[in-house]
C-alpha cells in the first residue's frame, strides 16, 4: 500500500463507530471497571488496545498512533508509536528514557538549539557525558565512541544549517558497537524519511509542524523498533507520566489525511522560490539540499523520497547589516516573521549558528555575524511570494547604502 493511502485510512474504523469517518474524541481520566476483580487486573491489560487510564492511552492516542506508525513502519521498525506533548518532549523524554549516570551521549552540533541546552543542563546533571559531533562526519563516528556510548541522536537535515547526514552509516556504525540510533525526523516527516529502513532505533519528530500543518497544536511523536520500544520507551513512557491530548489528537488526524497533498505543494513551491533566489545578486547562497549545488544533495537524493519546504539562503556582506536585514523582513506581507513552522503560512526569520556550536565551526560565520536567513515556504501563489521577496530585496538594497 502506498503512503498517500496510509495516511487516509491509518487509524480509522467507521463500523466500530456507527460509520462516523473519524475517530470520535475521547476526553477521558477515570476509566471505571466491572467489579474489583477487573479493576486489579488493568496492570495486566495489553497496551495499544485497552484503555486502563487516560495517560495509558485512550481511543484518541491510539487511533493517532497507530495512522503514524503505519507510516514511519519499514524493515525492523515502525513497531509502535507514543505521543507526548511537544516536539521538543519527543527528543528529549526517549534519552531520559534511555540513559543513566555514567553513559556518554552523541550530539550532532547543529541540533533543533533547546536540545542543546537540554543536554547540557539536564543530562549533565544527571551525570550523563554530553558530546557534540561534526553532523556531517558519517561513519567516522566511530571516532567518538567511547566504552559508555549509549546513545547517538542525529537530526537530518539540521533545522537551521541543512546538513544532510549520513543516517545508514551513522546507524550501522552505532549498531556494531551496541548504541542505539535516535533521530529528529521532523524535517523529512515519516513520508519523506523512512527512518527504520536506514538503520535507526527510535524515529521522532514535532508533530506541530508538517503534520498538524495548521498552526494550531503542539504534540510530538516517538516511533520505536519493538526492542528500543521493549526495552527503554514502553516503560519510560509510564514513569515518566507522558500523554497526547485528545483535542490535539484529532487535529493531528485531521492534518495527517491531507500530508502527503500538502507536502508535495510543499517540496514544489519551496524549489521555485529557492530556485528564484540563486539568481538574486543580494544572495550568496542558498541552502537547499534537494538542489544538485547544495553538499546534501546527493545524500538527499539517495536516502529521501521528497524534500520539505525549510531551507535558508545567505545575504552578500553588504547587504547583510541587521538593520538592513530588519528593513527587508519587517514590511513584508506574505512571509510572516516566527519560528514553528510546517503550516500552510509562509515564514521568514534571520538566525545565527554560529553562537550555538561547539564541535565544528559554521563556515560563514566570519560574515554578518554567520547569518542565514531561513524561509519556510507555505502554500500560498508562489508568484505572490516572490513579489513580497522581490519587493523585500528592494528595501534592503536601500537600507544597504
Ligand atoms: C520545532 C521543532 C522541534 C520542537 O517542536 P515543538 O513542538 O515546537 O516543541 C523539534 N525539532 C525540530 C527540528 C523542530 O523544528
Amino acid at each position: 500500500m502506498k503512503d498517500e493511502t496510509r495516511a487516509v485510512i491509518g487509524g480509522r474504523d467507521p463500523a466500530a463507530q456507527s460509520g462516523a469517518v473519524n475517530p470520535p474524541v475521547y476526553h477521558v481520566s477515570t476509566i471505571v471497571y466491572d467489579g474489583v476483580a477487573d479493576y486489579l487486573e488493568r496492570d495486566n491489560m495489553r497496551e495499544g488496545d485497552t484503555v486502563s487510564y487516560g495517560i495509558h492511552g485512550t481511543p484518541s492516542t491510539y487511533a493517532l498512533e497507530q495512522a503514524l506508525s503505519d507510516l514511519e513502519a519499514g524493515p525492523g521498525g515502525g513497531h509502535r508509536t507514543r505521543l507526548c506533548n511537544s516536539g521538543l518532549q519527543a527528543q528529549t523524554m526517549p534519552m531520559l528514557c534511555v540513559l543513566s549516570a555514567g553513559d556518554h551521549l552523541l550530539i550532532p552540533d547543529n541540533v533543533y538549539g533547546p536540545v542543546r541546552g537540554f543536554a547540557k543542563g539536564t543530562l549533565r546533571r544527571l551525570g550523563i557525558e554530553v558530546e557534540f559531533y561534526d553532523p556531517l562526519i558519517g561513519g567516522d563516528i566511530r571516532r567518538h565512541f567511547r566504552p559508555n556510548t549509549k546513545l547517538v541522536h542525529t537530526e537530518s537535515p539540521g533545522s537551521w544549517t541543512f546538513e544532510v547526514q549520513d543516517i545508514p552509516a551513522i546507524a550501522a556504525a552505532a549498531k556494531e558497537h551496541g548504541a542505539l540510533t535516535m533521530m529528529d525526523n521532523t524535517w523529512a516527516s515519516p513520508l519523506y524519511f523512512k527512518a527504520f529502513e536506514h538503520g535507526v532505533d527510535i524515529s521522532t519528530q514535532a508533530v506541530t509542524k508538517y503534520v498538524g500543518g495548521h498552526s494550531d497544536m503542539i504534540m510530538g511523536s516517538v516511533t520505536s523498533t519493538k526492542d528500543a520500544y521493549d526495552r527503554y520507551v514502553q516503560r519510560g513512557w509510564r514513569q515518566l507520566g507522558l500523554c497526547g491530548s485528545p483535542d490535539d489528537c484529532f487535529l493531528a488526524a485531521r492534518g495527517l489525511r491531507t500530508l502527503p497533498v500538502r507536502l508535495r505543494q510543499h517540496w514544489t513551491n519551496g524549489l521555485a522560490v529557492a530556485e528564484w533566489l540563486m539568481a538574486r545578486p543580494e544572495v550568496a547562497e542558498v541552502i537547499h539540499p534537494a538542489m544538485p549545488h547544495d553538499p546534501g544533495y546527493a545524500l538527499w537524493q539517495r536516502d529521501f523520497r521528497g524534500a520539505a519546504s525549510l531551507f535558508a539562503f545567505t545575504l552578500q556582506e553588504r547587504y547583510s547589516s541587521l538593520p538592513a536585514v530588519c528593513a527587508m523582513l519587517d514590511p513584508m506581507e506574505r512571509f510572516a516573521i516566527g519560528s514553528s513552522w510546517g503550516a500552510f503560512e509562509s515564514l521568514i526569520v534571520p538566525v545565527f549558528p554560529a553562537k550555538l556550536r561547539t564541535a565544528t565551526r559554521w563556515p560563514i560565520e566570519g560574515r554578518a555575524q554567520g547569518q542565514v536567513i531561513r524561509i519556510h515556504v507555505g502554500l500560498e501563489a508562489v508568484e505572490d511570494l516572490i513579489a513580497d521577496l522581490d519587493e523585500g530585496f528592494a528595501r534592503l538594497r536601500a537600507a544597504s547604502t
